[in-house]
């Protein structure tokens, strides 16, 4: 149960005064948050930081009053000059004066009672906004502020500006938020007091409450103390769930499993190729992992290509050598029985039993895959996550490998090892994650990287053009499928419409079997998945020889001898995503090349998306890149994967703090693992305030 003393930051924002549904709609629109259904709490909305301020200060006088500036006035009323009656286009307007000129405060669609309320002629007043000048004249339009002499304390001169939303205004979010300020309760502080004092930093609510206040635009950097306390606190929830999470694993007693070598000799010997450095480097690293009688935690990081399917079995034979079950995940049908493809007959010639599990296997197939998991008669389980279904059981379940990571949610971690007493736990993942990252997803677990690519494989030739070529690159595809080559042809996916993707994917496809004949697949999302895969199964095995897919090629489809790949309206895909494209050409000893069409004009970030594509190959280069022009949020697709985002904290500029978080949540760990002492209580609420709070719940579950 979470801790009374936070439920004022979890009232839903239609607790506060003058947000009714109406309003709570547009925050929620505004403040989006993991669920996208449910009214926002407070604390969301207190994490909605201001990105710039409005500085009123400037009192210059009407005359001297530059246009276009925020300037405050301290005016005398003359007259009104009312519409006349019926034209609602001609303006109302108030004329004042100071010592240095007049100006007309101009007013389109008021109400003229309220207008004649608030500018009683002969009053002195202040008002503020924005300066303009028509024609020599001064005006301004809907002034922001309009206060009495006696009330000037109160109009704010510096004024946060928030990102906003269709019906919302800067106004109404501005009050709401400084009443859910003042509902910010007094909490213990959980950090430790040396790097509070170090840092000088305030405490949460000190630094809440100066973040939507900010005096000066120097309030605004990221590094300012009280952006740096709240970013270090969302960094350390992230760190100390990951290292909780890390502790409980580890705690829960591993096996020793020592293979001997048998069925690894037999596999090896059945390859068509040796193992990369790299492949034997991370094989050794696992196999020395699972011979520890703690549980294994690796994630196994290798670009597209880089050979992790057949670690990722090896691993799997090692732990069946030693007498216990493997099961390998993916997080497709078509993955599945890719893999499966693969491995069938590597297992049949060192006799490992294996089977396929997924949601379409059913009937008399998959009693008998049960039964032989619980009987231990099956040794390797190749599946989606349906083999973590209920009523699945298995008679010794040592290792589990998960391809693909990132679709599955950091959350479902946990429950993988639930099948086995001890079971080790392999996560392979072919986007190359900047360090920075691995640390802030994955700081629960030990890394491998392959690094190099298999023997022989030629540089692919990566080439930009504009979409008007179009005709000549479909020519180059002819050519090429004449030399018995195969192309991929994606289409892009726009987000706002799946249906207009999918129809200009159905026209390429069209125009493309008009150009080259039947020799053409098509394969797209809105396709029911059985056909999409008999499409897909109908390019590897050579019946077409171009496939027009929309973005469903992008994970983990291997068919070596396609070496061109064409991608339409390449501005529109983000860069990690276009290596993952491109990763699925330049899987054979051919050489490849890969045709990047845009449509002119390109803007400055999609032009060095493309540069980039263009210089490098380096799945960790481009990474970097793609983190450094996107600032970090998206780079493992969490929107897929509903992995937990984060709202202040900036990988970039914190990456240093990010360091300092792990440690810190590492000793805080080993020193009081079950968070039971009082800085342990103090921490339980940071988990909650930042959304961690599963963490918690493992706490409980002991
Ligand atoms: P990924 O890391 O993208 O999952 P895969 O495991 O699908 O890569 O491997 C890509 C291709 O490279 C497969 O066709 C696989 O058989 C081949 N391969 C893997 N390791 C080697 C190697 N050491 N030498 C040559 N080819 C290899
Ligand atoms: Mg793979």
């Amino acid at each position: 149960m979470r801790p009374t003393l936070l439920n004022p930051l979890f009232r839903p924002v239609t607790s506060l005064d003058g947000i009714g549904e109406k309003l709570g709609q547009a925050l929620r629109r505004l403040l989006g948050g993991v669920d996208a259904d449910a009214v926002p709490r407070v604390g969301d909305l207190l994490f909605h930081l201001p990105v710039a301020i409005i500085d009123r200060s400037r009192q210059p006088g009407i005359a001297l009053s530059p246009a276009g500036a925020i300037v405050t006035l301290h005016v005398r009323v003359d007259r009104h000059q009312r519409p006349p009656p019926g034209n609602r286009r001609v303006p109302y307007k108030v004329f004042a004066h100071d010592e240095t000129g007049e100006i007309s405060l101009t007013f389109f669609h008021a109400n003229p009672d309220w207008l004649a309320k608030s500018f009683p002629v002969g009053e002195t007043l202040y008002v503020s906004g924005k300066m303009e000048w028509f024609g020599g004249r001064p005006s301004m339009v809907h002034p922001d502020h309009v206060v009495s002499e006696a009330d000037f304390a109160a109009m704010p001169l510096i004024e946060p500006v928030y990102p906003l939303t269709a019906g919302l205004s800067g106004k109404v979010l501005i009050r709401t938020i400084r009443e859910a300020l003042a509902s910010v309760p007094a909490l213990p502080e959980w950090l430790d007091p040396a790097l509070t004092a170090r840092e000088k930093w305030p405490d949460f609510a000190a630094a809440l409450n100066a973040a939507h206040h900010p005096a000066k635009p120097i309030d605004l950097e990221p590094t300012s103390p009280q952006l740096s306390r709240l970013a270090y606190d969302e960094l350390l929830a992230s760190q100390l769930a990951l290292s909780i999470l890390r502790h409980r694993q580890r705690k829960a007693v591993g096996a020793a499993r020592i293979g001997d070598g048998r069925l690894k000799e037999k596999i090896l010997a059945a390859l068509p190729f040796t193992l990369t450095g790299s492949q034997v480097e991370a094989l050794a690293e696992i196999d020395a992992d699972l011979a520890k009688p703690e549980r294994m935690l690796r994630l196994l990081q290798g670009d597209v290509g880089s050979g992790k399917t057949v670690v990722a079995l090896l691993a799997a034979a090692s732990v069946i050598e030693s007498g216990a079950q493997a099961a390998i995940m993916a997080p497709t049908e078509l993955l599945v029985r890719q893999h499966a493809r693969t491995i069938a007959p590597l297992a049949d010639a060192a006799g490992m039993r294996i089977a396929v599990l997924t949601g379409r296997e059913r009937g008399r197939e998959r009693e008998e895959t049960i039964a032989g998991l619980a009987s231990g008669e099956i040794d390797l389980v190749v599946g989606t996550h349906a083999i973590f279904q209920a009523g699945v059981e298995f008679r010794d379940l040592g290792l589990v490998v998960v391809d693909e990571q990132h679709r599955f949610g950091v959350h479902q971690r946990f429950a993988l090892t639930s099948k086995g007493k001890a079971t080790d736990v392999l996560v392979m993942t072919a986007t190359p994650i900047p360090r920075t990252l691995v640390l802030t997803y994955y700081g629960d677990m030990d890394v491998s990287r392959l690094t190099e690519k298999p023997a022989g494989r030629r540089p692919i030739e990566t080439r930009v053009l504009p979409l008007s070529r179009l005709d000549e690159v479909v020519a180059r595809v002819r050519e090429a499928v004449g030399r018995d080559a195969k192309a991929y042809w994606i289409c892009p996916l726009v987000e706002e419409s799946e249906v207009l993707d999918v129809s200009a994917a159905e026209d390429r496809y069209k125009a493309l079997v008009k150009a080259l004949g039947p020799i053409v697949g098509l394969a797209h999302g809105q396709m029911k998945p059985a056909e999409r895969d008999k499409q897909m199964a109908a390019f590897q095995a050579g019946m077409f020889k171009v496939l027009v897919a929309t973005t469903v090629v992008e994970v983990g489809v291997d068919v070596p001898d396609a070496t061109i790949i064409v991608i339409e309206h390449a501005e529109r895909f983000g860069l990690a995503q276009l290596h993952q494209l491109r990763g699925r050409v330049g899987r054979s000893d051919r050489a490849s090349v890969c045709l990047l069409l845009y449509k002119a004009p390109l803007g400055a970030v999609a032009t060095d998306r493309l540069r980039i594509m263009r210089e490098t190959e380096d799945g960790f280069v481009i990474a970097e890149e793609d983190l450094r022009l996107r600032g970090g949020g998206e780079i493992l697709g969490t929107r897929q994967s509903g992995m937990p985002g984060f709202r202040i904290a900036n990988i970039e500029m914190h990456a240093p703090l990010m360091e300092i978080a792990r440690d810190d949540a590492q000793l805080i760990v080993d020193r009081d693992p079950d968070l039971a002492g009082e800085r342990g209580e103090a921490l339980r609420l940071l988990l909650y305030i930042f959304g961690r709070d599963e963490a918690v719940r493992l706490l409980r579950a002991g």
